[in-house]
């Protein structure tokens, strides 16, 4: 079986660079930020040709695009005007987007949950339901994934409950699935070395396998039930190549658009990466 697989790209130069950097690493699956780090809108990504964009994804036989939303969105925060802005953003995010999807590329936009700054997890959670309901009643073009968190911090979304929590807050159960992050999923203590099947049956169980919707692949540099989310390259950590193999092999998971989010050594790391788990598959 033929794996979506690639990397978090830079969109510097626009939709076009985009596209030739998933080329350059022989990618069949990428992700990117619509806007940067800090949450200012993106100027190289022109709005006008994200259904061209879409089109030619669509053409090329792309994998479900899993754009990922900046770090800065907080919908746990505490602050109303931080929660706010999170809600605002996502929303322009999402019409970014849209024409991507319309033009029949499926697109995801994943966020990582919020964090509930003291407030508690049960708080933290309710907010996040809270806004993306907000988010999915004024803009519903584009699913919100919610990612797999390490639980460090005061991070939301560190179990499978408290992910499970949030989703059965959300009205509209259509525009929400899960990005399953590996190294944070292992950092948070799921034990996928060496308890794999059973952390794929607690993950059915708790929030049903049919709504985890994209992987991020990434090794972890720290132990299980390190909460430290510190990704390592591909067999360079804790999870190691066996782990890999299996998910690659995994015939529900192998189907999922697989990001790396795993840090350039060299200009080649991610190719060589996108081409040793593709080795992976049909090895087990
Ligand atoms: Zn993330």
């Amino acid at each position: 079986m033929e794996l979506f697989i690639g990397s978090h790209l830079s969109t510097t130069g626009g939709w076009n660079a985009l596209l030739k950097r998933s080329r350059d690493e022989d990618g069949t699956a990428f992700a990117f930020f619509p806007r940067s780090p800090y949450g200012k809108r993106s100027k190289a990504l022109n709005p006008a040709q994200a259904g061209e964009f879409g089109a030619r994804l669509k053409a090329e036989g792309y994998g479900p695009l899993v754009v990922h939303a900046p770090y800065v969105y907080n919908l746990a925060g505490k602050d109303e005007a931080k929660r706010q802005f999170a809600i605002e953003a996502l929303i322009e995010d999402i019409e970014l987007l849209t024409p991507i999807r319309e033009a029949g590329q499926e697109t995801y936009i994943n966020i990582h949950p919020g964090s509930h700054v003291g407030q508690g997890a049960e708080t933290g959670c309710r907010l996040i339901s809270d806004g993306l309901n907000q988010v999915i009643e004024r803009a519903n073009g584009i699913p919100v994934l919610l990612e797999t968190m390490a639980g460090k911090g005061t991070e939301c979304g560190r179990s499978f409950e408290e992910l499970a929590t949030i989703m059965s807050g959300i009205e509209n159960k259509a525009n929400i699935g899960i990005t399953f992050d590996t190294c944070h999923v292992f950092d948070a203590g799921y034990d996928l070395v060496n308890d794999y099947d059973d952390v794929m049956s607690q993950l059915d169980e708790t929030i049903g396998l049919n709504t985890v919707k994209a992987i991020h692949v990434n090794d972890s540099q720290f132990g299980l039930s390190s909460h430290k989310d510190r990704h390592a390259n591909i067999g360079n950590g804790q999870l190691g190549i066996p782990f890999f193999t299996r998910l690659v092999n995994d015939p529900v998971m192998a189907k999922l658009p697989m990001i790396l989010e795993t840090k350039e050594q060299t200009q080649d790391t991610h190719r060589e990466e996108i081409t040793l788990l593709r080795s992976l598959v049909n090895q087990q």
